[in-house]
């Protein structure tokens, strides 16, 4: 049956098409997964280049701001003589060192490019201008005549020309004041503060080429995220799409057949298909068997008439209506069995069975109830029945009569009662064994309809 079925089914398998739905879900999951990582990735990129470029803005204002400060404490000094500016220039220099640390922050991250050069750059300047201010400052200190021991160790190291020292103090402040006002100061601290600008639109330039190399990749990293996307939103609704017919729509059509006890049709996924034709062949068995059970229940296996529970049935559901009941019984046919043997004996009761099917019409029950009595019920009462039941006794009488093919001639009787609007059933069959009583005790081989006169003698 299985083998059948299998041959027969050509339908998708609902198993092949969720292995390859659940696989191409799948592999979207796990590029879509990829390309959220990388789009995760250039969110950090674009991240990192905004903070390393606002560091480096920093340095770059911090080279510039020492170099200013440098600049401005000197300056004050070799004008007021304060040695309290002195002090603050080599605290710059020695301690807070804010030009080499600044480099070495955006050495972090452009050491080797030429941001981090022009850095250095403006930082070699800075470094070369604390000569003529080393200079500047101890000359200041000569033309004072302050103690050099309060100052930085480092002025005491400085060592004056001696053309300096063969001048005027006033004319030593005056060349002091001269060293870091000059144009070559000027143009010294040009050198620096260019090289500081050039180091910023080098920052500029590399940042903005990152940012757009990475704006672009972002863009076409998130079109191939909406692309994949779409595709899963598709393949989702295709799922949806495909699933109903394949198995929601043959499942609830297969529950309404069941409830109503009708075949399941081969509809949906192969599986679907392959259970319903299954459960259909049982189905059909099932059925075939109930409906042979039932036919078995109510016919006679001899002659295939309806048996006598039938005829109970039929006569107790018939109670108020209007019909004719006619009992038909073979006449002497003990003897018939007893001559001809009980193998004959039977085929005299089908041939007349069959012979009662095709005299009586197929709305009349042909029932068989008892050894060689048989019943008809016809569903009319009119009185015309009279003549014509007794028409077809005696049709039926000359048929029999004759042997044929083996069957020895026989004589029927038939005994007929009408029914009575408000008597049971059984009233009526008891008038026609009656009238069937009557005949057989008076002419045989005829149809005798029941009159009240009519009596079965009590024994
Ligand atoms: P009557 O004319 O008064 O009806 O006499 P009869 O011999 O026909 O008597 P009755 O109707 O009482 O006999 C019926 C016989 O039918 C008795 C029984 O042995 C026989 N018989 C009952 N069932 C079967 C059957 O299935 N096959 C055969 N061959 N004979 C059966
Ligand atoms: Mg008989």
């Amino acid at each position: 049956m299985t083998g059948s079925n299998t041959r027969n089914i050509k339908a998708i398998k609902f198993r092949t098409f969720n292995v390859a739905m659940a696989v191409a879900v799948a592999i979207l999951a796990v590029i879509l997964v990829g390309l959220i990582v990388l789009t995760a990735s250039t969110h950090r990129k674009a991240d990192e280049a905004a903070e390393r470029y606002i560091a480096c803005l920093q340095d770059s204002r911090e080279m510039m701001d020492a170099s200013d400060y440098l600049t401005d404490r000197v300056r004050a000094f070799v004008v007021t003589g304060d040695e309290r500016y002195a002090h603050d220039y080599f605290e710059e220099i020695e301690k807070t060192r804010r030009r080499e640390r600044s480099l070495e922050d955006l050495g972090r991250y452009f050491e080797g490019s030429e941001i981090y050069d022009y850095l250095e750059n403006a930082l070699t300047a800075s470094a070369d201008l604390t000569q003529p201010e080393y200079y500047a400052m101890r000359l200041k200190i000569e033309s004072t005549g302050a103690d050099l021991s309060r100052y930085p160790k480092a002025l005491g190291s400085v060592e004056l020309s001696d053309s300096d020292l063969a001048l005027t103090p006033r004319a030593q402040g005056e060349k002091a004041q001269d060293l870091v006002f000059n144009e070559d100061y000027r143009i010294a601290k040009n050198t620096i503060s260019n090289n500081v600008d050039s180091c910023l639109q080098a920052l500029t330039a590399t940042t903005y080429a990152d940012q757009a190399a990475n704006t672009i990749l972002h863009k076409n990293l998130m079109a191939v995220q909406i692309m994949f996307t779409t595709l899963l939103l598709i393949l989702s609704i295709l799922m949806i799409v495909f699933i109903h017919p394949l198995v929601v729509s043959p499942l609830s059509n297969a529950v309404a057949c069941m409830d109503r006890e009708e075949k399941l049709p081969l509809q949906g996924a192969y599986e679907l298909q392959f259970l319903a034709s299954t459960y259909n062949e049982l189905f059909e068995r099932s059925r075939s068997r109930q409906d042979m059970l039932e036919h078995e229940a109510e016919h006679d296996p001899l002659t295939g008439l309806l048996n006598r529970r039938s005829f109970d049935k039929l006569c107790a559901e018939l109670d108020g209506t209007g019909y004719t009941l006619i009992i038909i019984d073979i006449d002497k046919f003990k003897q018939i069995n007893d001559k001809y043997g009980h193998d004959t004996g039977d085929m005299v009761l089908k041939k007349f069975a069959a012979m009662l099917l095709i005299t009586f019409r197929p709305e009349d029950a042909v029932c068989r109830i008892g050894g060689d009595e048989f019943a008809v019920v016809m569903r009319s009462n009119s009185p015309v029945l009279r003549g014509v039941i007794t028409q077809k006794v005696d049709e039926m009488n000359s048929a029999v009569a004759e042997p044929d093919g083996g069957i020895p001639g026989f004589t029927i009787s038939a005994g007929a009662a009408f029914s009575v609007p408000g008597e049971p059933g059984d009233v009526i069959f008891k008038h026609a064994d009656t009238a069937l009583y009557v005949i057989k005790h008076t002419e045989r081989m005829a149809c005798k309809f029941y009159s009240p006169d009519d009596r079965i003698p009590q024994e």
